[in-house]
């Protein structure tokens, strides 16, 4: 399934489904239970009272292309398990995002996105191991991840990456994931959707924020500290070498020391590389 320009993901397979979730769940209420609540009863039971782990019986693996700043966010997600395509063993495709929304126009944009890749090609040409000239690779390059989730993690991600607060680009394959399993969950997509999940661990907290604030109210208060330290003002060193090959873009601190580790790089293509730079600050 495609998304955003050059993205997709894909289901590519799954280990359970509603049946999986029942048994489960049968398991620990017993066989009365049976005659008590129909198959769709106790799924709504279970899925309302945040009886949580008979939904983790059932698995999913995807395939995903996603921009980095996605996979970023994505990864934050503890509880999948995840496989990323190595910049170490394999070269860039060299497919960058270019969102709709872009505010600088499309040209600035992509003339920095290739840019970065012709630093990057440059390095590489020039014997730079890969893992070193990815260094220059902006965060919207595509990269390609297998992932595989329980469903129970998989609807609190939905929960989260679905809402509005969340981004939009992020949103579309949280949109997607949920397109692709509901013909295997479809009751509990529906429950979902009904009744979001993230509803429930909202009350959840506010119940405990009530009662820590009570606790804190009997505390005595305590003195502030003092407002933290500005970060150090960084600046760049100008390059003042003739010669084609130089220590490069160089961004020292108060002490004169270097905050980026430096690579050989042509001059020529890091000073382009900071014009465009400022072309998008002025802009
Ligand atoms: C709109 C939005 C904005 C965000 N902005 C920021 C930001 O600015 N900066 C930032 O750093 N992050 C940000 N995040 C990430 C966010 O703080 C969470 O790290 C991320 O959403 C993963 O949530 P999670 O821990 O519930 O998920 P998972 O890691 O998938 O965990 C799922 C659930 O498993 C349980 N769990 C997993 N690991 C543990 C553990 N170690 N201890 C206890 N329980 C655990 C919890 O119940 C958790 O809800 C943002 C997220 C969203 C949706």
């Amino acid at each position: 399934m495609r998304i955003l320009d050059k993205g997709y993901i894909e289901l590519l397979d799954h280990m359970g489904d509603e049946d999986t979730i029942i048994s489960a769940a049968r398991v620990s209420v017993g066989a009365k239970a049976k005659a008590k609540r129909s198959n769709a009863e106790l799924l709504k039971f279970l899925f309302e009272s945040g009886h949580t782990s008979p939904f983790e019986h059932v698995h999913f693996r995807f395939r995903v292309k996603a921009p980095i700043f996605v996979l970023r966010q994505w990864m934050r997600h503890r509880t999948f398990n995840y496989s990323e395509l190595s910049m170490r063993y394999t070269k860039s495709d060299g497919d960058f995002y270019v969102p709709k929304s872009m505010e600088v126009p499309t040209n600035i944009y992509r003339d920095y996105m290739k840019l970065g890749l012709s630093v990057y090609n440059y390095a590489l040409d020039r014997g730079i191991p890969r893992e070193q000239a990815r260094v220059v690779l902006p965060q919207s390059m595509y990269s390609e991840v297998i992932m595989t989730v329980d469903l129970n993690n998989l609807i609190k991600f939905l929960a989260q990456r679905e809402a509005p607060e969340a981004q939009k680009e992020i949103q579309q394959y949280a949109a997607a994931m949920k397109f692709l399993i509901r013909p295997i969950v479809p009751n509990v997509i529906e429950l979902y959707e009904e009744k979001r999940w993230e509803d429930l661990e909202l009350k959840y907290h506010k119940e405990i924020l009530k009662k820590h604030s009570k606790e804190e109210q009997s505390l005595k208060p305590q003195s502030i500290s003092e407002s933290p330290e500005q970060p150090c003002q960084r600046e760049y060193k100008s390059l003042e070498s003739d010669e084609e090959e130089v220590g490069t873009l160089e961004p020292i601190d108060d002490e004169g020391n270097a905050l980026w580790y430096t690579s050989p790089l042509s001059k020529d293509l890091v000073n382009d590389y900071l014009e465009i730079l400022e072309s998008c600050l002025e802009y």
